[in-house]
């Protein structure tokens, strides 16, 4: 059976102040939690105050993005083995803030992937559809696409220890979730097509929900038979909030959907 993970992604939110408030009253809130993991991905400049302060907890972390070079003259890029060197665990590649407001390509993003797993860091690709193209019928056409660019670039063994995070646009920041129904079938469609490079692999990679998880519905999406747990935006910007949706994956993680 596959683990549970919960990720939260602040964006860009935050201050010293008020991250060590967040984080000082999650880590109470999350002992004791079984099957899910759980990690915090936040802006670069607080990397190192989560290294310090997360460092003796089973609270994991990582950045929002990485440059796809490794070093150079790349002004204004943060490297993989820079993120490495504050202990992330974890880095988004391809959010759908990324790809549309700072226009990262599926071949870009494939890069980014690529230079995560180069400098040992998990990456979360995140995929999904604009609501234009869930309404015209794209939806699996453009996650497909999404999927393959990087399953050609970086071969599907890439995709071995790595998450994959099923975010529809329409869904993210609207407080519009997607149906268990619809989630559950668009998860399933990004396994079956893994399982056309790599059954076993397909069966082991981790399929995380993200768009509008809230404490009140996080439960019955990561009840579905593919949803491995959630990315979650707003919601983890509050303590008691984003501990809720740990405890509902966890909770369905030991009784089993
Ligand atoms: C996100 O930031 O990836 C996200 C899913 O945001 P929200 O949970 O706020 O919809």
């Amino acid at each position: 059976m596959r683990s549970k993970l919960v990720v939260g992604n602040w964006k860009m939110h935050g201050s010293l102040v008020e991250n060590e408030a967040l984080l000082k009253g999650l880590i109470p809130r999350l002992t004791g939690l079984g099957g899910v993991s759980v990690a915090v991905c936040v802006p670069f400049p607080y990397l190192a105050q989560l290294q310090t302060l997360l460092r003796s907890t089973e609270i994991l972390w990582g950045a929002q993005n990485l440059s796809h070079r490794r070093a150079g003259a790349y002004t204004g890029e943060v490297s993989g083995a820079m993120l490495a060197d504050f202990d992330c665990r974890y880095v988004l590649v391809g959010h759908s803030e990324r790809r549309a407001l700072y226009g990262e390509s599926d071949v870009l993003v494939a890069d980014k992937f690529i230079a995560a797993q180069s400098a040992g860091l998990t990456p979360i690709l995140c995929v999904g559809e604009t609501l234009e193209e869930r309404q015209g019928g794209l939806t699996e056409e453009v996650v497909a696409r999404q999927l393959e660019v990087v399953v050609s670039h970086a071969g599907v063994v890439a995709f071995e220890n790595t998450v994959i995070a099923y975010e529809p646009v329409w869904a993210i920041g609207t407080g519009q979730t997607a149906t268990p129904t619809q989630a559950q079938a668009v998860h399933a469609f990004i396994r079956n097509r893994l399982k056309s490079h790599d059954s076993a692999l397909a069966d082991r990679v981790l399929i995380l929900y993200g768009g509008s998880v809230k404490a009140g519905n996080a439960a019955q999406l990561c009840s579905l038979p593919d949803v491995d747990g959630g990315l979650v935006g707003g919601a983890s910007l509050n303590a008691e909030e984003f501990a809720s949706i740990c405890r509902a994956a966890s909770t369905n993680n030991i009784s089993g959907p």
